[in-house]
């Protein structure tokens, strides 16, 4: 077949729409990576007459069940919970498990769709994978929290397993239900298995788990200014989100002498002209995730602060960017603010914060933009790391592990800028260097295995 018979990037994605009606989160990320793909496999024609990319977008199975449980009225209550599993040519279906209103199956979809790049690029053996449920953990008691975890992998049990396929934390899922969910599985099935990561630490979790993503997206950081001759120290940042990636985001900014200006939740963002140290880091994690509170209540402790009702952080004067909330979060509008406001670099902490249009703006302003696929993976990668301790069945050290940490997305890094570079421009581009470096592992290998 000529490589003029097939179809255009239009076609293609005219196509996957059609094939994924109301699903605008899964065309929206599959739009984005066949951009650069397309480029990319112009002349290859294997990737073409394989089909690899097409095959890539058509998740392996979604999964979708009935979760009922019990609140503390005794109100039966129904939700949706979901697992997809995308891609396992690399290594087991590994992702996150997402509890959150918003949560659909296009939403699991995209996210899906993207482990399945994030997780080849760290180089670790793990294919991509992600669920979730339509279940708002906000406002619950322990006890409604942990009825819902145990009906929930009363079903997703028997999907799951050490090398099937590895769940771990997401939005609204943290270290209290993992354990639930942890609990459960053991119980029902009578292993004790690597089934989850971010698991607590007395039952096989690993160190640094918990800093990873926010850590590892602020490394990926530093890697980009290096490389420019620049650094994080004396930098202004401007973060969104106040859980745990935003948080360590903001630590790791803070450690390498940046200043951290802004945290936000779905209520409104704080400003602190300060500069949010560590001391009051650690009253946002204690805030957070003991008391369960609101952001808005920061301003009420540190009165160098205000709160901004219902808005987002972009407009805040600074020099860096780190979405760490939740997908779209940054739009067109607000990316030329940043470009404007002399922002140089953005690091994506959340999946896909940044819109199309945004991502578009940050390419053509050529300022250094670092994806969620490439920028968070420390989060999974450290969670692959976990499973190898799991089988092994030992527990690295902590200086170990940051220093596998820091070297995973300095290999990031270096596998995006090999492919993110255009000849005659110093520029890399990391959304098109992620786009392809992750595809091309896993498409060799399903080029490997054939028609299957
Ligand atoms: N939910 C995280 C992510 O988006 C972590 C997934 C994992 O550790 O498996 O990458």
């Amino acid at each position: 077949m000529a490589l003029s018979d097939h179809v255009d990037l239009n076609g293609f994605i005219e196509g996957v729409k059609r094939r994924n009606p109301g699903q605008p989160e899964f065309v929206q990320a599959v739009t984005e990576v066949a951009e650069d793909i397309f480029d990319f496999i112009q002349d290859k024609e294997q990737y073409h007459k394989y089909q690899i990319l097409r095959r890539i977008a058509e998740p392996d199975r979604v999964i979708s069940f009935r979760v009922v449980w019990e609140d503390d009225n005794n109100n039966i209550r129904v939700q949706r919970g979901y697992r997809v599993q995308n891609n396992n040519a690399i290594g087991p279906y590994k992702g996150g498990i997402r509890f959150h209103p918003t949560v659909t199956e296009s939403v699991l979809k995209f996210l899906a769709f993207e482990q399945t790049f994030k997780n080849a690029l760290t180089g670790l053996p793990m294919g991509g994978g992600k669920g979730g449920a339509n279940f708002n953990p906000k406002g619950k008691s322990d006890h409604e929290v942990m009825r819902f975890c145990q009906s929930f992998m009363t079903e997703l049990y028997r999907h799951v397993g050490q090398n099937i396929d590895v769940p771990a934390g997401d939005i609204g899922v943290g270290g209290r239900e993992i354990g639930y969910m942890f609990g459960q599985y053991k119980r029902i099935t009578n292993s004790f298995e690597g089934v989850l990561t971010g698991k607590g630490l007395e039952y096989g979790g690993s160190l640094i788990r918990t800093e990873a993503t926010g850590y590892g997206a602020v490394y990926f950081l530093e890697n980009m200014l290096t490389r420019v001759g620049n650094s994080v120290e004396g930098k202004r940042a401007i973060i969104s989100g106040s859980g745990n990636v935003a948080t360590h985001a903001a630590e790791k900014i803070v450690q390498l002498g940046g200043k951290v200006l802004t945290l936000s939740d779905s209520e409104g963002f704080i400003h602190d002209p300060e500069g949010i140290d560590q001391e009051r880091i650690d009253w946002v994690k204690a805030h957070k995730t003991k008391r369960r509170g609101r952001i808005a209540e920061y301003a009420d402790e540190f009165k160098s602060a205000t709160f901004h009702a219902g808005e987002r952080p972009w407009g805040v004067e600074c020099d860096i960017a780190i979405p760490c909330a939740t997908q779209n979060e940054l739009n067109g509008r607000e990316a030329e603010t940043l470009v404007a406001n002399g922002c140089i670099a953005v690091s994506e902490g959340a999946n896909m914060p940044t819109d199309l249009e945004g991502a578009h703006v940050f390419k053509k302003a050529q300022i250094l933009f670092a994806p969620g696929k490439a920028a968070n993976a420390g989060g999974v990668a450290v969670s692959g790391l976990e499973m190898s301790q799991n089988s092994a069945r030992i527990s690295w050290k902590e200086a170990e592990l940051q220093q596998l940490l820091k070297d995973i997305m300095s290999g990031i890094h270096e596998r995006c800028a090999e492919h993110g570079g255009r000849a005659g421009s110093d520029h890399i581009d990391y959304v098109r260097g992620a786009n392809i470096a992750g595809f091309k592992k896993v498409a060799d290998a399903m080029l490997a295995y054939g028609v299957v």
